[in-house]
């Protein structure tokens, strides 16, 4: 099938090049976003594959629908960026990836965790500065910590995993709940009590309207004064605003994050050069407790491989006329 690929950096083309070589797709790679504006670029392609910053509203699908595309293929889990009920109208599947990188999502928020609570961040910069000295440096032992996990899914379980290993205590909130979990010694709490409790609380849900500003000023009244807060998972999970409050006031202790409400703004981008406009994000980056990756938690080696080889499944599936599993309609939720 003739697919043309946005969003693609040298490391998307490489795996997805790689995987294609026994389908022998014809791909043709585009570095902008998916949005009205280039769309025109797919024209005549029957397929379309996008990420996660790709725009495909209502107005995209049409000008896609209308030059003959007929298939939205998603690299990655998160569908909140495509109108389905659009694409139902137009006659346009759309699929996606469920699960690529739960393990790297997980390690990446352990990562978070260590470098926060050592100041590995802080410390990395004086020792090449040639400042040995331990002030501000002062860290805690994980082990019999409590880290509170809301969302036990996926991720979720497996951070309760590595965390088990270093001896914590795990608090968890999910609206189902996982046996994994509780063989794991884990106990299913309220959210107060989480909250209450929690030397580390860590954010792994899917973003929904119940979910938006989970962690808000009245989620910070109630937490353990200097928390560490770890959000992996969607960056509206957080109202930045609030935890900046917390922040300042320190009763946010510690706070890592891979994802920001406006990252679509920034991440991914080289603008090392550019004047960022985001007065929100740029306070962030002055606490010497804020710890913050471009939505990176994903990015293992293992993860691309996942999503390219599912990619073309669920293209072959499409293309053959085969129900396919990952296929994602108007009526499922986020
Ligand atoms: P999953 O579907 O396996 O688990 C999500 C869990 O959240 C489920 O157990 C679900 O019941 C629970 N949940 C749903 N609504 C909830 C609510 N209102 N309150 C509490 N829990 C709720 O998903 P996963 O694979 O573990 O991924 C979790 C999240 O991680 C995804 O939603 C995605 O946003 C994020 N993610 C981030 C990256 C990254 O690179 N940073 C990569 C992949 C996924």
């Amino acid at each position: 099938m003739k697919v043309a690929v946005f969003s693609t950096k040298v490391y998307d083309r490489k795996f997805l090049s790689d995987a294609n070589s026994p389908t022998q797709h014809e791909l043709v790679f585009f570095e902008p976003r998916l949005n009205r504006d280039t769309a025109i670029l797919a024209a005549g392609f029957p397929a379309v594959c996008v990420f996660v910053h790709d725009q495909v509203d209502a107005p995209t699908l049409e000008l896609l629908a209308s030059r003959g595309t007929r298939l939205v293929v998603l690299r990655c889990a998160g569908f909140n960026n495509v109108d389905l009920q659009a694409a139902a109208d137009l006659g346009i599947t759309v699929v996606r990836v469920p699960a690529y990188s739960p393990y790297g999502v997980a390690e990446h928020a352990v990562g978070l965790i260590l470098s926060l609570n050592r100041k590995i961040h802080r410390a990395y910069n004086r020792v090449r500065e040639g400042n040995f000295s331990l002030d501000g440096l002062l860290g805690f032992n994980l082990h019999e910590r409590t880290v509170g996990i809301v969302g036990t899914g996926k991720i979720g379980l497996i951070l309760g995993q590595i965390m088990k290993g270093f001896g914590c205590h795990i608090l968890a909130y999910d609206v189902y709940r996982n046996p994994e979990l509780e063989a794991l010694g884990g106990k299913y709490v309220e959210l107060p009590e989480l909250f209450a409790n929690s030397d580390i609380i860590s954010l792994h849900c899917p973003l929904t309207p119940e979910t938006h500003h989970l962690i808000n000023a009245e989620a910070i009244e109630q937490i353990k004064p200097g928390v560490m807060l770890i959000n992996t998972s969607r960056g509206a999970l957080i109202d930045t605003q609030a935890v900046i409050e917390g922040l300042k006031s320190g009763k946010i202790g510690y706070l890592g994050v891979d994802v920001y409400e406006q990252e679509s703004e920034l991440f991914f981008e080289d603008l090392s050069g550019a004047i960022i406009q985001d007065d929100i994000f740029q306070r962030l980056t002055t606490f010497p407790n804020v710890l913050i990756t471009g939505h990176q938690a994903f990015f293992t080696a293992e993860a691309l491989h996942n999503i390219a080889e599912t990619t073309f499944a669920n293209i072959a599936d499409i293309e053959q006329g085969r129900p396919c599993a990952n296929e994602i309609r108007a009526q499922v939720s986020a």
